[in-house]
């Protein structure tokens, strides 16, 4: 295997199959290296796919893709004990062309998706494990795998391996990541008939609802909880940063099973039978764990440059935006026969100038305050779950006197000083 390239990909996941595409789109010779028996057999995601950045590469792509079901509908739980309080939006303008965004299951996407970039050119190779850049002058070079003649040069390599990447890590582009800029998520897929899911999320021919779950999902810690649904199955999930699950001594998979045991959620799976099981880390550390992204015949994309906006799970939007970035910046290094960090750096310039580094800067301050003042989630979240109750529950109180019981009860248990204090902070970290 010790050809020449112009451009090696390591990682077909959405990152790295979008670079490998838009590079082979336009003349490059791309070999993408994938660890797992086939692209998506090792990838885990809640399953929404969001139509914009996927169309921007592949047109139309909806008619082909082996796609789920259109999301017409998402709903946020702030779920307690008991009590859900719930919001939410549903529009069948999302049931038509162009879209807003489709559940998927990725084993399948993947696969398709790899098989596109395939056919604009790229050579795929699967079953394959990178185990290092090979750097020559302070400028990678190439890669070494796990094959007995394991080696392959190129112009540039792309590291688009996931939350973990190994690879940058051994370049020095980032440190161990800490417990709190990783999340940890488990979750199931459920076998489940079509009828029985329309009836009991109430949805017509193949639409599709997302509902974000918050509160008692993670037991009050930072982190949420998932339940999709497919054409045939449900996605349901649940996770929270590793620092979280280390402070509060939770098990992912106890977490998943109180989560479906939940009298809340349980209705919806009833009757279901269990399909897979999957376990994985989300980059959650957003702007301010960016690592060094583009460096001399190197540049890093998706998941390895912990390209994910947690508060809106989006993430494969991100890995597919950004894997195009860094092809565009290819192509132009290519006409240039220019491979310096200096001229990689148009990535940087892209990815920083768009809505990806710009949403994560957004939120830079988003989960170290939930995390630092836990409250929000154990405290208010149930708060107001009662005071809900309290003001549907129909009990010959009047309503002007029942708002003042409620702020009453809200200022007693903490001081409207630090009621005020916490609204003003938490507004801080997402305006
Ligand atoms: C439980 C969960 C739910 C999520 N839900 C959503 C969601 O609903 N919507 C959304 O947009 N995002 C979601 N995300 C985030 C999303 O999955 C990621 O942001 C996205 O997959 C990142 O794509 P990527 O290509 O960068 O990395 P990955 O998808 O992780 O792909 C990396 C690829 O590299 C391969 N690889 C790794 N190391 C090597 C190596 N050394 N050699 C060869 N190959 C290697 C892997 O096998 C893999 O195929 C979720 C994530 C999780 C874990």
């Amino acid at each position: 295997m010790s050809e020449k390239f112009d451009v090696i990909v390591v990682g077909a996941g959405p990152a790295g199959t979008s670079c490998a595409y838009n590079c082979a789109k336009n003349g490059l010779k791309v070999l993408l290296i994938e660890r797992g028996e086939y692209p998506g057999s090792k990838n885990v995601m809640g399953g929404v796919l969001y139509r914009k950045q996927m169309e921007d590469i592949i047109p139309e792509f909806w008619k082909e893709a082996p796609l789920e079901r259109p999301v017409v509908e998402q709903r946020f739980w702030m779920m307690d004990k008991e009590s859900v309080v719930q919001f939410g939006y549903k529009g069948l303008e999302w049931a038509a062309e162009p879209y807003n965004n489709f559940t998927v299951l990725r084993a399948q996407f993947d696969q398709w998706f790899a098989q596109k970039a395939v056919e604009q050119g790229a050579l795929l190779i699967n079953e394959t494990v990178v185990t290092e850049c090979i750097v020559e002058n302070g400028k990678v070079i190439g890669v070494r795998t796990d094959r007995p003649d394991g080696e392959a040069y190129a112009d540039v390599v792309v590291l688009a391996d996931g939350v973990n990447s190994l690879l940058s890590k051994q370049l020095g582009f980032h440190r161990e990541f800490r417990p709190d800029e990783v999340a940890l998520t488990v979750m199931e897929v459920i076998n489940l008939p079509k009828d029985k899911i329309n009836d009991r999320f109430n949805l017509e021919g193949n639409h599709g609802t997302t509902i974000e779950i918050f509160g008692d999902s993670t037991k009050g810690n930072l982190g949420t909880a998932f339940l999709y649904t497919n054409k045939e199955s449900l996605n349901i999930g649940v996770g929270t940063t590793l620092s979280s699950m280390i402070k509060a001594k939770l098990k992912p998979y106890e977490l998943l099973d109180y989560l479906k045991k939940h009298p809340m959620v349980r209705p919806y799976l009833e009757g279901g039978e269990s399909a897979e099981y999957l376990a994985h880390l989300i980059p959650e550390g957003g702007f301010n764990s960016v690592p060094r992204v583009a460096g001399n015949g190197v540049l890093v994309v998706g998941d390895a440059a912990q390209l994910v906006n947690a508060i809106h799970r989006e993430g494969s939007n991100m890995a597919m935006a950004s894997g195009q970035m860094a092809a565009e910046a290819i192509v132009e290094a290519k006409k240039d026969d220019d491979f310096s960090e200096n001229s990689l750096n148009r990535y940087k310039e892209a990815l920083f100038g768009s809505f990806i580094i710009k949403d994560l800067e957004k939120y830079k301050d988003a989960a170290h305050t939930f995390e630092t003042y836990p409250q929000y989630f154990k405290e208010y979240l149930p708060m107001m779950n009662k005071a809900m109750s309290k003001f549907f529950t129909v009990d010959g109180t009047p309503k002007r006197e029942k708002q003042k019981e409620i702020m009453r009860s809200v200022t007693a248990e903490k001081g409207t000083f630090k009621v005020m204090q916490d609204i003003y902070r938490a507004w801080k970290a997402v305006k």
